[in-house]
């Protein structure tokens, strides 16, 4: 049978309610990725670790929740392209989202998350979540969850650059990837940052110097995939550990 929710009738969800208490839920954003990267980057990201994760441990698929936040962590709307929402939004859609689930049976709920900005928002709807239904939710990240095999698989890992890019290029999403454009951008600290990040403070918003972040060149899809299966392990580890903090 289909995990992916949307292939399911009725009865095929309330019987897959009966066979698992699980359900992963993507989630990316529309933003730039360089002169090489589709906007969608981060949803193929988020659907494809979310769908090897969901086949993996029989879990019911949810959509993509295609839109996000690009004004937190980093501000990307000065690419075009580049669709934010607020964080106020997103942390309703997403707490929402797994209430409706909890409100089914669902018992144990992971975030496939392809975008750091949408982290923030994140960590508060599966609070809120937690809170109100006892459903046990956690974060699944690539740039987390991989960082094992992070430091031998890439040189400079960074946004729409090397580590990112073969993430994509081990999704659906390659065939989107313009490898013919891709550029290198190391853009140094701004004189602001500088001060900011000598006062020894991690947490502020800095505006996106370049639309991507080291080499993307140097991607491809065999270290992509270590990376992603990595994740995948994680991630199956995750709803294990979820069971511990599900409340009854
Ligand atoms: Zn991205």
């Amino acid at each position: 049978m289909t995990q992916r929710v949307e292939e399911m009738t009725m009865d095929d969800f309330a019987k897959a309610t009966k066979k698992t208490d699980m359900a992963v839920i993507p989630v990316g954003v529309l933003e730039a990725h360089g002169s090489h990267g589709p906007l969608g980057f981060d949803n193929y990201v988020a659907e494809d670790i979310g769908k090897r994760l969901a086949t993996k441990v029989g879990a019911i698929l949810m959509p993509l929740i295609s839109y996000g936040c690009c004004k937190v962590v980093y501000d990307a709307t000065v690419f075009p392209g580049t669709v934010s929402i607020s964080p106020e939004t997103m942390i309703r859609l997403y707490t929402e989202t797994g209430k409706e689930l909890a409100r089914q049976g669902i018992k144990r709920i992971i975030f496939s998350n392809g975008h750091f900005g949408n982290s923030p928002a994140l960590m508060i709807a599966i609070y809120n979540i937690w809170n109100e239904t006892g459903t046990a939710c956690g974060v699944l990240e690539h740039w987390v969850a991989a960082n094992d095999v992070r430091s031998k698989l890439f040189k400079r890992p960074g946004h729409a650059g090397e580590s990112e890019t073969s993430v994509l290029l081990a999704s659906e999403g390659a065939s989107f990837v313009k490898m013919d454009r891709a550029v290198v951008h190391l853009p140094p600290d701004t004189d602001a940052e500088k001060k900011v990040k000598a006062a020894g403070i991690k947490s502020y918003t800095r505006v996106m110097p370049a639309p991507n972040h080291g080499d993307p060149r140097d991607a491809t899809k065999e270290k992509g995939e270590e990376a992603v299966n990595s994740t995948v392990e994680k991630g199956i580890a995750l709803f294990e550990a979820l069971k511990t903090y599900v409340r009854k």
